[in-house]
């Protein structure tokens, strides 16, 4: 069995056709997605208020997990389907950039919590700032 499926069943929830596209389609994503784009990439096959409510169990469950980016987010899957990673996302487009992975800076927050004696779970940083494209066309505001 997938492990999407298992961590359904797991909870008791049935493993749904609009559960099983919404899944199968963030995973052919390789960058996070605001929900709007979600919304408008499946519109045609699920309703609206369906997405919300499968992404906000998914969210529950550990499937999806949250970027922030001030009172926005946007989604993808969770490092339990992808390979731990970061974000920089551009202020003035929005897009967000999947950064490579960096060991060092792994192990350096792993020395931080252990000088607290935390055992870390999870972490995410998220860098805001501006992209090439933005910079180069100058500020807009
Ligand atoms: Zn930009
Ligand atoms: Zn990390």
């Amino acid at each position: 069995m997938l492990k999407f499926e298992k961590i359904l069943r797991a909870n008791s929830y049935s493993v749904t056709k609009p559960r099983r596209l919404v899944f199968e389609y963030l995973q052919t994503c390789d960058r996070a997605l605001s929900m709007r784009e979600l919304v408008n990439e499946l519109a045609d096959s699920i309703d609206r208020a369906s997405i919300y409510r499968i992404v906000s169990l998914f969210e529950q469950l550990g499937i999806v997990q949250r970027i922030r980016l001030g009172w926005k987010y946007k989604i993808e899957l969770s490092d339990l389907f992808n390979h731990h990673h970061h974000h920089a996302t551009c202020m003035l487009c929005g897009i967000t950039f999947t950064l490579t992975e960096n060991a060092k800076l792994e192990q350096l927050i792993e020395q931080m919590a252990e000088t607290i004696d935390f055992t870390l779970q999870s972490h995410d940083i998220e860098i805001r700032g501006t992209c090439t494209r933005c910079t180069k066309n100058g500020p807009k505001y």
